[in-house]
């Protein structure tokens, strides 16, 4: 049985056979947090915070002059 630990919260995610060879993004299923992991032979072999975490970008509007 293959876990690895979430990077954010330390909650253990079992990732189960499917994943002995698996590289793409993974899901918390606590604290919702995505990660890409990739996981060769039942191995962890690295692990990264994903760009996208779910929050919507923020939009910066440019100000207009007030005159
Ligand atoms: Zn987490």
């Amino acid at each position: 049985m293959n876990n690895v630990h979430c990077m954010f919260c330390g909650h253990a995610i079992d990732l189960g056979d499917a994943y002995n060879d698996y590289e793409g993004p993974l899901r918390c299923s606590v604290c919702k947090s995505l990660m890409m992991v990739r996981v060769e032979q039942g191995h962890l072999r690295s692990m990264a915070a994903s760009p996208q975490v779910g929050a919507a970008p923020k939009v910066q509007r440019s100000q207009s002059p007030t005159t």
